[in-house]
């Protein structure tokens, strides 16, 4: 029996980058995944039609994680359909860099409700049925930003700090149901969101990267699928840095 089977799990952003790797290794490992994608649905398309013709169980949402009846319906549907949602991975995000200065209203608030809504959005709509079933897996997709400023990324990192004070408050709240709630905090991983920086600087990215090498979105994926495990049921409330060494600091 592979580790996931009976399983069912639901993926924010899972079209594209970490979210798509979270997809292909949780099904991969035996669940039920359902994944919520924003607008490139050739992208949702191809992953089904991929999975599928392993003989996985796969199903692609169209939806707006911004916006909470979206969410209540998709938790909805993946509940009529599965019966359950096991595992939840708040994985959808997106950057809109600029010095604050500059940042207009839309940049802020883009970035907050599609980072840090979304996860109220999809945590709230989960936790009824996870608290009746006294079992559960919330996994929220922080950043190391969220610990270490970056210039031009007030908005970013106030919405990562924010999900892990959430994930922190959520993981007390649920903890004698069974449930377990942490944040995984990626370093640099070579997705579309990392293109424009790493066309810049790839070479001094790597250089201050102890491991030297980017980070790879299965890199993710593994942390992810481990705080997802049977083996994970005692820890919750953490935020796990998947950066090869990038934030140790020191020599
Ligand atoms: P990505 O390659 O740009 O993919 C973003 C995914 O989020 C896509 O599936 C996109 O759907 C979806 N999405 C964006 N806005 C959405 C919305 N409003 N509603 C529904 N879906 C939406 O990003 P990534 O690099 O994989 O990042 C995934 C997560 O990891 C994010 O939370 C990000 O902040 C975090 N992270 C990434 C890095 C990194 O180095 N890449 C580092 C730290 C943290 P479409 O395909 O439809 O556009």
């Amino acid at each position: 029996m592979t580790k996931f089977e009976g399983r069912t799990a639901l993926v924010t952003g899972g079209s594209r980058g970490i979210g798509r790797a979270i997809v292909k290794a949780l099904a991969q490992a035996g669940a039920k995944v359902a994944f919520v994608y924003q607008s490139n649905a050739q992208a949702a398309d191809e992953l089904v039609a991929e999975l599928t013709a392993q003989n996985l169980v796969v199903k692609a949402y169209q939806a707006d994680v911004r916006n909470k009846e979206a969410a209540d319906q998709v938790v909805q549907q993946v509940v009529e359909a599965w019966g359950k949602i096991d595992i939840l991975v708040n994985n959808a995000g997106i950057v809109r860099d600029t010095l604050l200065a500059m940042m207009s209203p839309e940049q802020w608030h883009d970035v907050i409700d599609t980072n840090l809504t979304s996860v109220f959005n999809f945590c709230q709509a989960v936790t009824r049925p996870m608290m009746s079933a006294r079992y559960g897996r919330i996994i929220n997709m922080s950043s190391v930003a969220a610990e270490f400023g970056n210039k031009g990324q007030a908005n970013y990192a106030a919405s990562k700090g924010g999900i892990e004070g959430f994930t922190r408050c959520l993981a007390k709240e649920l903890a004698s149901r069974g449930v377990t709630v942490n944040a995984v905090a990626p370093g640099f991983i070579e997705t579309d969101m990392t293109v424009a920086v790493r066309n810049a600087a790839e070479a001094e990215i790597k250089k201050a990267i102890p491991a030297k090498r980017l980070g790879q979105p299965d890199d993710i994926a593994n942390a992810v699928l481990f705080l997802a495990s049977e083996a994970a049921s005692y820890i919750t409330g953490q935020s796990l840095k998947v950066d090869g060494g990038l934030t140790l600091g020191g020599f």
